[in-house]
């Protein structure tokens, strides 16, 4: 079949089921049917690349030439992006066609897709229930068959947990390895943007077009791109994988924890070993994230002041009054709960006693998982501590917060890590969790693809 019967097939999804799972933000149509026609003529010509005429969704997170770039918020409602984020230029660069950007946390602060100024998404496995986030949207669509795969971000877990919460097999990549220009900055040092699809096959193939060094993100690392697809089909007899004690105990769900160690099982059926090891620094990794993150947020929000982009009250009485209404106008509460935490902690006379202090723990955290690898390849666990909740369940954002227990502390140490389905609780997707040393996606592709 043609691009444009499968643009069209997925244009007609989203069409008749959103409405159940508001899971996009903005759908383009026509214009995704202009780029397959385009990808239809290139294939005709014998010129098409694996990817060439592949519907996708990208997280309304990357900026988006000529199409409204949200982030969820209130904010950039009415923000037309003038330009490609990299990544998304790699991406068309390759043949792909945009279907449209999916919805997510506002500025992707959350772990439900509760906060995002669009309406909640709904989990296409159950609608009473959340489908994770912040890359909410991204995850419901790929697993309601809206799109084929989609891009997601994730600063805390925003890929992995949504991933796991709606079935699906989600990547974040060693910092540096996906250029951040053009993704909306949350927190800086923690964003990195991923594959989110069925398969971590077709993972591999997105990873393949994403990554690589950019000019413009000075943070992206120069270093060669391998083929990713390439070892997904090597055995994996000998494969040493490490249980980190601490990602099994309290606050774990019974029927979560019981489909991890049935999905470990598996592995150990087909060759690998199984180490008890720690990550003694574990549970500072909350405290330490909720500094970190909302630090660097107060720092890179401040550039939605009223004057250049985003929303402006109307009739300011003067400069001041012109940011702080556009601010409080157009900013949703979590957004600005993270504001004022970030402004608290980064300020004269806190600064050593919460940033400076997170940013050590950080170091120790760092330390935990290269400790651990000296010992096993891979690290496994739960993606979360539960399968999906209700929506509205959570209202107290601590309870919110600790949802991050397993996936936060990777961020922090800059490791890739990937979620992949594994079975049901209750009729509810659990997500297995796969850690590897920095720069270790072509490993960590290939342990997901034997299990699947
Ligand atoms: N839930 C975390 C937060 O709210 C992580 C979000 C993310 O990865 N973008 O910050």
């Amino acid at each position: 079949f043609s691009s444009r019967e499968l643009t069209q097939h997925f244009l007609e999804r989203i069409e008749k089921y959103d409405s159940r799972f508001n899971s996009f933000i903005t759908v383009t149509g026509e214009r995704a049917l202009t780029r397959a026609d385009a990808a239809d003529t290139q294939r005709a010509a014998g010129q098409a690349g694996i990817l060439s005429g592949v519907p996708l969704a990208y997280k309304d997170i990357f900026c988006t030439e000529d199409i409204r770039t949200s982030c969820g918020s209130k904010m950039l409602d009415n923000f037309k992006a003038p330009y490609n984020a990299t990544v998304v230029e790699k991406l068309e660069l390759a043949g792909t066609v945009n279907l449209g950007k999916t919805n997510m946390d506002e500025f992707a602060m959350g772990s439900s897709n509760e906060t995002s100024f669009y309406g909640p998404v709904r989990n296409p496995w159950n609608t009473d229930l959340v489908p994770g986030g912040s890359s909410g949207g991204s995850a419901a669509a790929v697993a309601a068959g809206l799109a084929p795969a989609a891009l997601g971000t994730d600063t805390g877990g925003s890929i992995r947990q949504p991933a796991a919460f709606c079935g699906i097999t989600g990547l974040k990549p060693t910092y540096g390895r996906v250029s951040r220009y053009g993704m909306i900055a949350y927190a800086s040092s923690l964003d990195q943007g991923g594959p989110m699809a069925r398969s971590a096959e077709d993972c591999a193939l997105l990873l393949n077009a994403m990554a690589g060094h950019d000019p413009r993100d000075s943070t992206s690392v120069s270093r060669a791109v391998p083929d990713y697809t390439q070892s997904l089909d090597a055995p994996l007899k000998g494969l040493k994988i490490g249980l980190p004690r601490e990602y099994f105990g309290d606050g774990l769900d019974e029927g979560v924890e019981r489909a991890v160690r049935e999905a470990i099982a598996v592995y150990e059926s087909l060759g690998a070993s199984v180490i008890d090891v720690s990550l003694p620094h574990t549970q500072h990794a909350v405290p330490a994230y909720y500094v970190i993150a909302p630090a660097e947020a107060s720092s890179n929000l401040s550039r939605y002041d009223g004057v250049r982009f985003g929303h402006r009250c109307d009739d300011p009485q003067d400069l001041m009054d012109l940011y702080k209404r556009s601010r409080a106008e157009a900013f949703g509460e979590e957004v600005k709960r993270r504001i004022l935490i970030g402004t608290h902690t980064l300020s004269e006379g806190f600064f050593d006693a919460y940033y400076k202090k997170a940013q050590q723990v950080r170091r120790l955290i760092r330390q935990d998982f290269l400790d651990a690898f000296e010992k096993v390849d891979v690290l496994m666990g739960p993606a979360a501590p539960t399968t999906a909740f209700a929506l509205g369940n959570k209202a107290d954002p601590v309870q919110m917060y600790l949802q991050d227990i397993y996936t936060i502390a990777i961020n922090l140490a800059g490791i890739p890590g990937i979620s992949v389905p594994a079975g049901f609780h209750e009729g509810s997707p659990v997500g297995l969790q796969i850690l590897g040393p920095h720069f270790g996606e072509a490993h960590l592709l290939n342990v997901a693809h034997q299990y699947q």
